[in-house]
């Protein structure tokens, strides 16, 4: 079993640590949020008060975080991932950043003989909790054989992508369609409101039919056909609105700057944008089906 540190302990992190402790591996956890850290180290983790101290003497350094920055911020510096962790230590870091980003950290920590994977992660908090996540893998073959282990015990398919970044660029592009996707599903709701057509039925047919998708049959926009989907509780996230806005920027920026045509694309950000400048950040990204009903 391994000793891991473990940074970003927010909706995925969370339970993605709770995970590893249950496959018994020992973690040190660090984040600014004090309550975070509490529920982590009453599931069996140990406190850490800084970065350093987190990933001092590990075996593997885990972090997932907001953003690129974030990532960056945390890796370097002399308060660092990179100036703390002990020699042969293996980063992964799960959080969804650009892809420069990404290969910007990988750099850092292989400049100093560190391994480093590139590993977003899929599958919402749901999956996040069950250990079901799908994990897209940017690096070496041999880092990627060294990170799998840990992979394993959260998430369920492990995927290597490619070099540093190839995770990310894998990511980018499927959030794209879930977004994309997303708004598909609430538009086609909304329209059978209007028509009459009661939700379940349409969920009962899209959800055999060609319609269906993962944004339907996993995340039901709307309350009752899928119990565990944020819509029966409010829209609490989940997955947030500004973490979907986030990454919708991230697919339009790649897009601009490798001369990819991604009008879908462009058209979610603006309405996840549009939702957003509505005070809507916080809430769960399926809740753009109350936009699209009309409400503010
Ligand atoms: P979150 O905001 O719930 O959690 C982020 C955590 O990082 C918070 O607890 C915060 O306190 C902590 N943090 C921020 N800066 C820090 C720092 N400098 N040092 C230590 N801790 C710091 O976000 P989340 O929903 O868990 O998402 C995390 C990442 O996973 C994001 O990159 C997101 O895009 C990605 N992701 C999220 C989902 C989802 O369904 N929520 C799904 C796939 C991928």
């Amino acid at each position: 079993m391994a000793n891991i540190g473990f940074i970003g302990l927010g909706n995925m992190g969370g339970p993605m640590a709770e995970n590893l402790l249950k496959a018994g591996h020992a973690l040190k956890v660090f984040d600014l949020s004090a309550d975070a850290v509490a529920k982590a180290v009453e599931a069996g983790a140990t406190k850490a008060d800084t970065v350093a101290q987190a990933v001092s003497n590990v075996n593997f350094v885990v972090t997932v975080l907001p953003a690129g920055k974030h990532v960056l911020s945390v890796y370097d510096g002399p308060d660092g991932v990179v100036a703390n962790a002990a020699p042969g230590t293996i980063l992964i870091d799960s959080s969804t950043i650009e892809v420069d980003a990404a290969r910007k950290a990988a750099d850092l920590a292989k400049a100093k003989g560190f391994g480093a994977v590139d590993a977003p992660i899929s599958g919402g908090t749901a999956g996040a909790a069950a250990g079901t996540l799908t994990f897209m893998v940017g690096g070496s073959e041999a880092d990627f054989a060294s990170a799998e282990p840990i992979l394993d015990a959260m998430g369920s398919n492990i995927i290597h992508a490619g070099d540093s970044g190839a995770g990310q660029a894998a990511k980018i592009c499927n959030n794209m369609v879930l977004g994309v996707n997303m708004i598909a599903v609430s538009e086609a709701f909304m329209l059978a409101k209007r028509l009459g057509l009661d939700a379940q039925k349409l969920f009962d047919v899209s959800s055999k039919a060609s319609g269906q998708c993962w944004a339907l049959t996993s995340y039901c926009p709307v309350p009752g056909p899928v119990p565990t989907s944020p819509a029966n509780r409010d829209y609490q996230p989940g997955f947030a609105v500004d973490m979907m806005l986030k990454d919708l920027k991230l697919a339009q920026q790649a897009s601009a700057a490798s001369g990819a045509t991604t009008p879908m694309g462009a058209l979610a950000e603006s309405l996840y944008a549009l939702y957003s400048n509505g005070g809507n950040g916080g809430m769960d990204f399926s809740a753009i089906v109350k936009m699209l009903d009309g409400e503010k």
